[in-house]
């Protein structure tokens, strides 16, 4: 829908940073295999599967949020929303795989983030070791 191009369009009068890939993702100009979508959030699986179950779910509006350490209390409802999703994702997509999952974020190059726009990533269906790498 237009929505998605306006939010593009509007994050990117809101904040100077570059567009990423992943707004080609909700443009839709990049195929993704969505699990989930509403107005503020897409999840779609991770092109370079690290487990079984590997989501990433990215707010729309990137405005400000090009990574986590980025955030502000304007942010806070995208951020609950994110969370939420992670966990309903989690026991949605990890079922008849055991009980957990992991949701991580990467934040910053030391961090091992790549893509410059906030995502949780929701890692399940293997069970996780105890070292973060
Ligand atoms: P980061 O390292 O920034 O925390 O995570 C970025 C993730 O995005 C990586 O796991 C990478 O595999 C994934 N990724 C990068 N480009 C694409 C893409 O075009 N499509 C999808 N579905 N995932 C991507």
């Amino acid at each position: 829908t237009n929505r998605r191009w306006d939010d593009i369009w509007l994050a990117g009068l809101r904040d100077t940073a570059p567009s990423t890939i992943f707004d080609e993702i909700i443009s839709g100009d990049i195929p993704a295999d969505v699990v989930r979508e509403d107005e503020h959030v897409l999840a779609f699986r991770d092109i370079n599967p690290m487990a079984p179950v590997h989501v990433l779910i990215i707010p729309k509006d990137r405005a400000g949020l090009t990574s986590l350490r980025k955030a502000t209390a304007e942010h806070t409802n995208i951020l609950g929303r994110m969370l939420l999703a992670a966990g309903e994702i989690a026991n949605d997509e990890t079922l008849g795989f055991g009980d957990g999952a992991r949701i991580v974020i990467n934040d910053g190059p030391d961090g091992g983030q790549e893509v410059n726009h906030l995502h949780v990533h929701v890692l399940g269906g293997r069970k996780m070791g105890r070292t973060f790498g």
